[in-house]
């Protein structure tokens, strides 16, 4: 017998149907139109090998077929029940359609598998791994929590580097299933806090905060884009770009840190899958906030430097300069620059080719480089 539940920690799948035999419908747990493409779901057999289709369908509430189906083909991962590591589903045991995908999978006797599209970057665990740097490292860096989720979830990050210093803000997971983002930022974490010699000097020069997952209540319920209260955290204005503070409470939080401790540079990783008009398979792309916002000449030259590393010196050269890469007005970054002349890096890590691995030493450059730029230009 087999069953598909998705009742854990990211977990992501409604209306499980048995269709026939060994043949499974599911539909996705949307959030708006275009964030509504996140699955993650266990299927278990009971009994000796066999083989089970599932079907995946767009969420019919949010009724977004396209902004479902954008975000394919892309690789899905599957994890055996007790392996370490995801691993990639062959593409051809994937079809894709215009409002569905359908998934083919051979279960071993008695085994249970993980699938999803977005290996994901639970909050539990990464709260472990934040934890152990602060242990383990506690020569170097430092824990501090910048408050508590909605739900009541600790949003801890890491510090490191010399107090009065410029500092720099460097988050992730505001859109909670991109993961990519939250294991790069884990990957920063874990760099800036490092024996590297780079680490070290940058240490001397700055002060760095990394939070790597900012949406914890998002995270764990497996939504796309939304914090617990609705919010799409990317959007953190909405409609109203120029009220007082942003509208979803964890970015009220950052907003706060941002704009009281004065910060020198905020990076922000998101990612995302398939393909987009916007880049180039397989690489990863970046956004801008329109140039002439930053009212100090120093700042506008500055901001123009980081453009500059990432179009020449990162893979996310792709996006630089075509339609749908700047910021709307919603955006902490738009706001940022806007009202205080503060320049971001805004990355986005394809996660169609980024595991863990490599989303963690490509962040590591990203950040290396911009922060090589921002020290030249101070
Ligand atoms: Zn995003």
């Amino acid at each position: 017998m087999i069953t598909i539940t998705s009742d854990f920690e990211c977990g992501n799948a409604k209306n499980v149907q048995h269709i026939e035999d060994n043949r499974y419908r599911l539909e996705v747990v949307g959030d708006e139109p275009v964030w509504c493409y996140y699955f993650c779901f266990d299927i278990k057999n009971d009994g000796p090998q066999t083989h089970a289709t599932v079907e995946v369908w767009h969420d019919p509430v949010i009724n977004d077929p396209q902004g479902f189906i954008a975000n394919f083909p892309t690789t899905i991962w599957i994890q055996s029940s007790g392996a370490p590591h995801y691993k990639p589903l062959e593409q051809q045991q994937v079809e894709y359609h215009g409002d569905h995908i359908v998934i083919h999978i051979l279960l071993a006797e008695n085994q249970t598998v993980r699938v999803t599209n977005l290996w994901p970057a639970p909050y539990s665990e990464t709260c472990e791994f934040v934890q152990h740097l602060a242990d383990e490292r506690n020569d170097r860096c430092e824990l501090f929590t910048l408050g508590k989720s909605v739900q009541g979830r600790d949003i801890l990050g890491i510090r490191a580097g010399t107090p009065g210093k410029p500092q720099v803000l460097c988050i992730a997971g505001q859109h909670p299933t991109e993961t990519s983002g939250i294991w790069g930022m884990r990957g920063i974490a874990d760099f800036i806090t490092s024996l590297l010699p780079d680490a070290a000097t940058l240490r001397e020069e700055l002060l760095v905060e990394v939070i790597p997952l900012v949406n914890p209540d998002g995270n764990v319920a497996g939504r796309n884009a939304f914090n617990a209260e609705g919010h799409n955290m990317w959007l953190a204005f909405r409609d109203d770009p120029d009220a007082s503070e942003p509208e979803a409470h964890e970015n009220k939080l950052l907003w706060r840190k941002a704009t009281e401790q004065g910060i020198a540079l905020w990076m922000n990783i998101h990612c995302y899958k398939g393909w987009r008009e916007s880049s180039e398979h397989p690489y990863d792309g970046w956004h801008e906030v329109p140039r002439d916002l930053f009212q100090d000449p120093d700042q506008a030259r500055l901001y123009q430097a980081l453009c500059d590393t990432m179009r020449l010196e990162t893979t996310g050269l792709s996006s630089s300069g075509t339609t749908g890469s700047t910021h709307p007005k919603s955006t902490m970054c738009y706001q940022l620059a806007k009202r205080l002349g503060i320049p971001a890096i805004f990355y986005e890590m394809n996660a169609g080719t980024a595991g863990p691995y490599r989303a963690t030493r490509d962040s590591v450059d990203v950040f290396k480089k911009g922060m090589h730029t921002l020290l030249h230009h101070m």
